[in-house]
């Protein structure tokens, strides 16, 4: 017999990657305050984070927590549709329906899980459908591209915001029911999709719209209700709304919002939604507290824009390759996978955390430090970190040659 080991295979994998500078490595951090983590016994000002609103550590969160742990436990104790939908999460999804002017919601323990379960549902396998087609931008997060994957539907992926390339896609397939998939705010590069120009191709060749706005809730439009209502646009516009609850929220988990025919749909069809335990309820309740205090935060969005601000006027200055984002993701492109790396160890010694984000999560030749602020940030902690980035080693800063992207 000549099988070949599987984790062998793995193992050699694992060695190759490392071997190109790209192994990824786990490390705890404490988070000592938004903003503020302990790692390795040292104190970082964080600069990495999605809790951008800064309510991962806000009192009235946290004490919500504690109350409904206390009251209820803290395990689900089942699924949604056994033992496990308590009034906290049904109290919930129709806030987030309230919120983002949806007929209905429904909480997934994650985004992923959300993405995966919505390309179940529109996209899987049945007896009495023809597999359809899926439009995706390039750069949309990865649990989009994996669940359209695992269907049968025909993927395409068209290129990074480019609604013409998109609308020759659809009319390449006239006679396919389609579901055109982008994220609201792209995860590596913090710019906003082109939501209006796509509503209106989808619209124009009955494709069905669907908008994953991980980083635009709680962030843009009106309360902080996303990027789609910052675009103006409503359900009828874009009739799948995919939001996450670990980011500005500073909980987790994740919804998707729609019509009540929608959720329905997503209840029955769901796989990642149906055979998984629900998320403790007291999370449920602290994500309630969060979304109250997230809709009335002007004050936090108004600082993040005056950081967002400060932060590129200052980069800008010093002549860094910012990429064109007016969001708190604000990515610095070094082209080198070595160089990112080079270029967070020594921000860390400096005492900041950010992240070098490395292929494959983004492509050869974009390695770049993703920088986020926070609205928890205060003015100083962005000039230092700016001191910082002017201090690097003339090797680790960008060069302009490798600006592609
Ligand atoms: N979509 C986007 C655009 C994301 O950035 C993320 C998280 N990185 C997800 C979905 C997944 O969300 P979660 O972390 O809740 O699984």
């Amino acid at each position: 017999m000549n099988r070949p080991d599987l984790l062998d295979q793995l193992a050699r994998a694992t060695q190759e990657r490392a071997q190109r500078g790209l192994h990824r490595r786990l490390r705890a951090v404490e988070h000592t305050a938004s903003g503020r983590c302990r790692l390795d016994g040292h104190e970082f000002i964080v600069f990495c984070s999605n809790d951008y609103l800064g309510l991962a550590a806000h009192p009235d969160v946290i004490a919500a927590l504690q109350r409904a742990a206390a009251e209820h436990g803290v395990g689900s104790t089942g699924a949604h549709l056994i033992s496990g939908h308590h009034r906290a999460h049904a109290e919930l999804e129709e806030t987030l329906a309230v919120w983002t002017g949806r007929e209905r919601a429904l909480l997934f323990s994650t985004g992923i899980m959300a993405n995966l379960g919505v390309m179940q549902a529109l996209l899987g396998r049945t007896d009495t459908r023809q597999p359809g087609l899926c439009l995706q931008d390039k750069l949309n997060h990865a649990s989009l591209i994996d669940g359209a994957r695992a269907t049968a539907a025909t993927l395409r992926r068209y290129p990074h915001a480019d609604v013409d390339a998109a609308a020759r896609q659809l009319a390449a397939h006239p006679n396919d029911a389609a579901l055109l998939a982008t994220d609201g705010v792209f995860s590596m590069d913090g710019d906003i999709a082109p939501l209006r120009a796509l509503a209106a191709l989808c619209r124009r060749e009955s494709a069905t719209l669907m908008v994953d706005d991980a980083h635009g809730l709680g962030v843009l439009g009106p309360q902080g209700a996303g990027s789609l209502a910052d675009a103006g646009l409503t359900q009828d516009d874009a009739p799948i709304l995919m939001g996450t609850l670990g980011k500005a929220l500073g909980t987790g988990g994740a919804f998707v919002a729609g019509s009540a025919a929608l959720i329905d749909g997503l209840v029955q069809f769901a796989r990642s939604f149906v055979y998984t335990t629900a998320p403790p309820p007291a999370l449920a309740a602290a994500t309630l507290e969060a979304v109250r205090i997230a809709r009335a935060a002007d004050d936090r969005r108004e600082r993040l824009r005056h950081l967002i601000e400060r932060f590129r006027n200052g980069a800008a200055q010093l002549g860094l390759p910012l990429m064109p984002s007016t969001t708190p993701i604000q990515p610095l492109l070094l082209g080198d996978a070595e160089r990112a790396s080079a270029a967070a160890t020594a921000l860390e010694q400096a005492g900041f955390l950010v992240g070098a984000i490395r292929p494959p999560t983004v492509p050869d030749g974009q390695a770049r430090l993703r920088i986020t602020l926070s609205a928890a940030h205060r003015d100083d902690d962005v000039d230092r970190l700016l001191d910082a980035l002017a201090a690097l080693p003339r090797k680790t800063q960008a060069d302009p040659a490798s600006d592609s992207c």
